[in-house]
């Protein structure tokens, strides 16, 4: 299948927009519309990037941003919710969890962090903070939180299209959210599924992430729109799973020696996910997973976690 930067039709009023490569910050988002009602999955990282999506949305999918009914942000991370404020007349909808998230986690801290990694203050974790997130403009995101939480399950319809929502976090971050469009059996995962791109698992527990990945590899669906990565199908999906069961695995045999988790991301061979990009994440899926082992619900500083994979990432160079 194409990975190529831009909308993808998907049939149905159904549209992709996929950002090769995938990597960090390079989010998909995803707009569904049907009798002159539309509705965006996710924006993007800053408001350049949401602008250049909106762009190309109102030329190709006849639709205009000022008349947006609603913004579905499948989570909390900047990249799927940093553009939400150039959508000005839409409802913002997200997970409850989703929402508190967003406001412990405001792009005024990600702005901070990469102005503290670049003037050198951070070691070598905002060297590397700097360095991934260098394409991004923080400082100007207009911080637009959700207007409109639930939990458990929500629906909602874009003219005669019925919009599933379904919570399945926390997994990915606290409050992950699928998006089915039964009509048409296409599901826009957000970041329950990276293709090609490792998995990072901030949150956890990692079962629940395996179970959303059951749960979509279940609805069998035909269009899978990734929160990074090109379109897949269930392949994609048992790739995910099939990575997130190697890591617990591998944290576990090591966990029960009582090895810490740096010196566990540091030891796990990562075998044929070696060559997935972004392959320092295992620092932080590790420290999630130890997390959980440990009964420690406190969040490991993000400090550290950037400093961890700083370090295999510049390592492994
Ligand atoms: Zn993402």
């Amino acid at each position: 299948m194409s990975y190529a930067k831009g909308l993808t039709d998907l049939g149905n009023g159904l549209w992709a927009w996929l950002q090769p490569d995938g990597g960090w910050g390079y989010s998909n988002a995803g707009l569904i519309t049907n009798s002159g009602e539309s509705v965006l999955v996710d924006t993007l990282f800053d408001e350049h990037l949401t602008d250049e999506m909106l762009r190309a949305m109102e030329a190709s999918c006849g639709i205009r941003r000022d008349l947006v009914e609603t913004v579905i942000n499948t989570h909390a991370n900047g990249d799927h919710t940093h553009g939400n404020a150039l959508l000005t007349g839409a409802e913002i909808v997200a997970s409850e969890a989703s929402a508190r998230e967003m406001e412990a986690f405001p792009p005024s801290l990600m702005a901070q962090l990469k102005a503290a990694g670049q003037a050198n203050l951070m070691g070598e974790a905002g060297r590397y903070f700097a360095e991934i997130f260098a394409p991004f403009d923080f400082a100007g995101v207009h911080h637009s939180a959700p207007t409109r939480t639930f939990s458990g399950t929500a629906s909602l319809d874009v003219g005669d299209t019925r919009v599933q929502l379904l919570e399945v976090g926390p997994a990915h971050t606290a409050g992950d959210i699928l998006v089915h469009v039964p009509d048409s059996n296409t599901i826009f995962t957000g970041d329950i599924l990276f293709i090609e791109g490792t998995p990072v698992v901030w949150a956890g527990p990692i079962s629940n992430w395996i179970a959303a990945c059951d749960l979509i590899e279940a609805m069998d669906p035909t269009h899978i729109v990734p929160g990074h990565g090109p379109l897949t199908g269930l392949y994609g999906v048992r790739e995910v799973a099939d990575y997130l069961r190697f890591v617990e695995s591998e944290a576990h045999a090591r966990f029960t020696i009582g090895m810490g988790p740096e010196e566990a991301a540091m030891d796990i061979g990562l075998g044929r996910y070696a060559s997935w990009r972004d392959a320092e994440r295992i620092a932080v899926n590790v420290d999630t997973a130890w997390r959980e082992w440990s009964n420690t619900p406190e969040p490991t500083p993000a400090t550290e976690l950037f400093g961890r994979m700083a370090k295999l990432y510049y390592d492994r160079r």
